[in-house]
């Protein structure tokens, strides 16, 4: 079985299982029932959410094309001084 995917001008996408070679050119719309064109999409390419896609593509980048960076970044401020710790004892 494959997915095939549709258009309808009025509904929009959706798809429809059929044994491979056996795809029509369109498909009635499953919602308002008036004939879809199909459309062509690279098989597993366009399913891979946007956010997952950008994180592989980050990751693939940063493993060959580093970022170079001039200096070292600048150190984090300290945190502010508790006023709890007047009340210790000193040495
Ligand atoms: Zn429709």
């Amino acid at each position: 079985m494959a997915t095939y995917a549709y258009h309808c001008a009025g509904c929009g996408p959706f798809e429809v299982r059929r044994p491979i070679g056996t795809a029509e050119p369109a498909e009635p719309c499953a919602a308002c029932g008036e004939p879809a064109p199909r459309r062509y999409t690279p098989p597993l390419l366009a399913r891979t959410p946007a956010p997952e896609a950008r994180a592989r593509q980050a990751q693939e980048a940063s493993a060959h094309e580093p970022q170079v960076v001039r200096r070292a970044p600048a150190a984090p401020e300290p945190p502010p001084p508790d006023p709890r710790w007047a009340g210790l004892p000193r040495p």
